[in-house]
């Protein structure tokens, strides 16, 4: 059964979720403080999926993303933020998450969030040739690796799924919009923002100057272009 973590110290939200995220079909993994996310997590290494809290009381949120982060590139993370914390988005999404879900949410909500993370993760289409190479890049769909001059780079799996999108489509321009709907799913609902968050971090792992960007090149007010 696809695994999912939820770290949370508020049992009653905490409750709330296994309960929905059970229905959904996952198996939950509970947590409440970021000790006990990080212990499940060795314990489990099948988790597909961590939602974290962000206050907690034995470290933050991010804190906990940060170390999962430096281990496992693959699991999704999900942060769950509080409408008054906007900036706590971009600080995740920063630290390392694919997505954050503002409280209060609804169970069909995250439940959405998971299994768009789930299908990125499994998500490999059998059409899809293995390689596909660009430049100095090579992109492997099999072991989702992507490589800059023979040395690999980590990737999250949101930035995989970006960065496939460019090189399957290199020289046409993509609208924030185009790239959200097919990296996140028609159905999601969120701030463009998130967009231009990733590409700034696909930036610094791939470009030689962040400031001149020569791979992803900016479309200004429309979006972004793999190239000049
Ligand atoms: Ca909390």
């Amino acid at each position: 059964m696809k695994k999912v973590l939820i770290l949370e110290d508020e049992v009653n939200i905490r409750s709330f979720v296994v309960i929905n995220i059970k229905r959904a079909g996952y198996d939950a993994i509970e947590a409440g403080t970021g000790k006990e996310a990080l212990e499940r997590l060795r314990e489990n290494p099948d988790i597909g999926v961590a939602i974290l809290d962000i206050m907690l009381p034995d470290m933050d949120g991010f804190e906990v993303c940060r170390n999962i982060r430096a281990s496992n590139k693959q699991i999704g993370i999900i942060m769950l933020t509080a409408r008054t914390q906007e900036m706590d988005k971009i600080t995740g999404l920063m630290t390392g998450a694919d997505d954050y879900v503002t409280k209060p949410f609804s169970p069909a909500e995250l439940t959405a969030r998971i299994d768009a993370l789930y299908r990125r993760i499994g998500g490999d289409n059998a059409a899809d040739p293995d390689l596909l190479q660009n430049g100095p890049f090579v992109m492997n769909f099999h072991n989702r690796t992507l490589e800059k001059n023979g040395e690999r780079i980590r990737l999250t799996q949101v930035e995989f799924a970006i960065l496939k999108l460019f090189l399957q489509n290199p020289g046409r321009a993509l609208s924030r919009e185009d790239i959200l709907n097919a990296v996140w799913g028609p159905d999601y609902d969120s701030d463009l923002k998130i967009v231009d968050v990733n590409i700034r971090r696909l930036r610094i792992k791939i470009e030689d100057d962040t400031a001149n960007p020569a791979f992803i090149t900016t479309v200004w007010g429309y979006g972004y272009k793999w190239g000049a």
